[in-house]
């Protein structure tokens, strides 16, 4: 054998072995054997550079270090879950789903909802080209070498795999190889890891793949993205997947009827204690992908998808202290200071009281011994008093009447839950809440200015407005605790460079209350420039999409305020973007100005994520479901029967494909 015919057979071997090993649990060989093999085939290709390939199993050993990793676009959107926590929630919405398509025997697949770090991977011609974090859903960091260590991630294919295709999944540390870290480091003296699904998001980010290599991580897959796939259902996809030779949990079901979705709910929030790794519910999905695709997405998840979550540990601890906290646009939270208590497995000190009801509604009070519960938030939250255990001549809590910043008094207006400190311009949280809000990554996205600089550059005068950041100078901020040359030199660049931010997240940064990136992208979008927003009155606003009353009034609030308006104009003049460029406003027409249009069935000559983009482009609305207010119904290929039924009785009109590309 040559031993360009021997590294192809140890390859092969090893790729068959891992298989064997980490995704079908059956190891066929010793590991001192399987090691020697590898040391063997490392030898080989380190004599022969000349044979390197991307997918050998060596690469499972890491060794490459990435310094930063690269920020990539996403093929496809990575979207979150909607959560429900009760078992009416759910019905609810598999109610809904059946009422949209129009179809009472949906089929549902379920699965578990893994708790790791989302990861997608890309495969061209089966092999693994790329691994990228979810990061904010439509672009996350390429951990290719990392991901590559993770020995059930397959490097290679097998069968008819498609050619180009994402496929999505979880990395998680199961609790066996976690507890053995942990072991580990206490035996070095080195502080525990805290849970295993925190740690696994941090292993990805280690700079040092063969650091990575040695953590014991997983990767759960369940979902394949990509043109072409020849795959119709989502448990024919959970097949496919675990062919080509990806670990796909054997824990799923495909369920014909409501009812054997809950009995696997039920089945599972007893018997997950007993599963290798974390979960923390059930994922119910849309069988059909067709009918996935008539359901389509909210701005943030599926429609056709469904998280459960299982109840939330609980704990009880003492509630020490209520403090209050003012946000950005004076809104008031108390806060409840708790004695220190583990929970789902990280320290709990502060969870939110939300408002002055909520402390009411269950009497909560300073001294109190209160049950806390980590649900679907991050942020932890009190779900009831132990009132056994109440100090003798405790006294029901006082809400403040007065800002704890600023002393003004506060403000509660009918059908607001909330109170507010309403010295919008003169009350410090409120000023650095916006700056902050303006410098956020999603907004001006300013490099070099972090929250506590914010503080600090209000407290020594130097800005009261996030205008004022664009005539900071480096002579300004030398004198700084703390600011060295380099740091006052990326602050000023970075506040420069933010004038190319397009329009819509401008709008967004502006922090008008109630503007989230969603509506600042429709304002922007309808008035294509600051002007046309500054003189729209409430009435032409609600009658953009989407925009409500309290939207509208929010809005002409804002620019009827002359501060505000100054602010803009002093940003305009230093150059930040207040219209659509040249190149957004090409694309836009007004055809379907004032229609919603609802889509229904398969097209040929364009997919239909395009076919929604070009009605909004056109100045339409995309309905979800039909109604009397439909304008139109755009119909494809194997549209449901009852979709047309319901259109023809409500006289909503039909197009074909090519009747709506004349449209538009
Ligand atoms: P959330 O972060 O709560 O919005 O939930 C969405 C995340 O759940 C996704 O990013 C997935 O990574 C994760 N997830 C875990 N298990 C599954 C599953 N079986 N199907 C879909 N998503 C899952
Ligand atoms: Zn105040």
């Amino acid at each position: 054998m040559t031993e360009k015919e021997q590294i192809d057979k140890l390859r092969s071997e090893l790729r068959a072995h891992n298989h064997n090993y980490y995704d079908l649990d059956e190891p066929v060989i010793s590991d001192f054997e399987f090691d020697e093999k590898l040391k063997k085939l490392q030898l080989l290709e380190t004599k022969n550079p000349e044979f390197y390939d991307p997918s050998s199993p060596t690469l499972r050993v890491g060794g490459a270090v990435t310094k930063n990793f690269e920020t990539v676009v996403h093929n496809e959107r990575m979207y979150s879950l909607d959560n429900s926590y009760s078992k009416e929630d759910l019905e609810d919405w598999e109610k809904r789903i059946q009422r949209i398509l129009g179809d009472d025997n949906v089929e549902f697949t379920c699965e578990l909802k893994y708790d790791g770090a989302s990861i997608s991977l890309t495969y061209e011609e089966g092999r693994l080209v790329r691994a990228v974090t979810r990061g904010d859903g439509f672009q996350g960091d390429n951990v290719t070498t990392n991901v590559k260590t993770i020995k059930s991630v397959p490097l290679q294919l097998k069968d008819n795999f498609p050619a180009k295709f994402d496929i999505r999944g979880e990395i998680v540390l199961p609790f066996e190889g976690f507890a053995q870290m942990n072991a580990e480091r206490l035996e070095n003296g080195e502080e525990p890891y805290m849970n295993p699904r925190n740690t696994a998001s941090g292993s990805l980010k280690l700079q040092d793949s063969s650091l990575v290599a040695k953590r014991p991580l997983d990767c759960l897959l369940y979902g394949i993205v990509g043109q072409n796939t020849g795959i119709a259902t989502q448990w024919q996809m959970l097949e496919k997947a675990r062919e080509w030779g990806f670990k796909v949990p054997s824990v799923a079901k495909l369920c014909k009827s409501t009812d054997e979705v809950l009995s696997f709910i039920n089945h599972w929030d007893v018997n997950r204690h007993n599963l290798p790794y974390e979960t923390d519910g059930v994922v119910v999905k849309v069988n059909s992908l067709q009918q996935q695709d008539e359901l389509g997405f909210t701005s943030k998840s599926p429609r056709w998808a469904m998280a459960y979550k299982f109840k939330a540990e609980q704990v009880s601890t003492l509630l020490n202290e209520i403090t209050y906290q003012v946000g950005r646009t004076g809104s008031i939270t108390p806060v409840a200071n708790l004695e220190p208590v583990l929970l789902a497995g990280t320290t709990v000190k502060r969870a939110s009281l939300h408002n002055a009801d909520q402390i009411s509604k269950f009497d909560i009070r300073e001294g109190d011994t209160v049950f806390v519960e980590k649900g679907g938030e991050i942020i932890p939250k009190i779900v009831g008093v132990d009132f056994t255990q109440r100090p003798k001549g405790s006294e029901p809590t006082q809400y403040i009447e007065n800002c704890p910043e600023c002393g003004t008094e506060l403000l509660r207006t009918e059908g607001d839950a909330k109170h507010y400190c309403i010295n919008y311009y003169g009350c410090p949280p409120q000023i650095t809440g916006r700056i902050q809000h303006f410098i956020s990554r999603k907004a001006m996205d300013i490099e070099g200015l972090g929250s506590e600089t914010v503080e600090m550059l209000y407290q020594e005068g130097l800005i009261t407005n996030y205008a004022d950041l664009y005539t900071l100078t480096k002579e300004q901020l030398l004198p700084l605790e703390r600011m060295a040359e380099k740091s006052a030199e990326n602050l000023v660049n970075g506040v420069q460079a933010s004038v190319s931010i397009p329009f819509e997240r401008v709008l967004f940064a502006l922090g008008i209350r109630f503007v989230g990136e969603t509506v600042a992208k429709k304002l922007a979008k309808a008035y294509k420039n600051i002007d046309a927003l500054m003189v729209a009155n409430e009435e032409d606003l609600v009658a953009i999409n989407e925009i409500g009353q309290r939207i509208a009034s929010s809005v002409v609030e804002f620019f009827d305020n002359e501060a505000n308006r100054e602010i803009v104009s002093r940003l305009k003049s230093y150059g930040v973007q207040f219209s659509l460029s040249e190149e957004q406003l090409e694309n836009q027409t007004d055809k379907l100005k004032g229609l919603t249009l609802v889509v229904s069935g398969i097209f040929e000559s364009i997919s239909r994520t395009e076919l929604k983009k070009l009605i909004e482009n056109s100045g339409g609305k995309v309905g979800s479901s039909i109604s009397s207010k439909t304008s139109y119904l755009v119909a494809g290929d194997k549209m449901g029967p009852s979709k047309r039924t319901k259109a023809e009785s409500l006289s909503v009109p039909i197009l074909t494909e090519e009747e709506f590309l004349k449209m538009v």
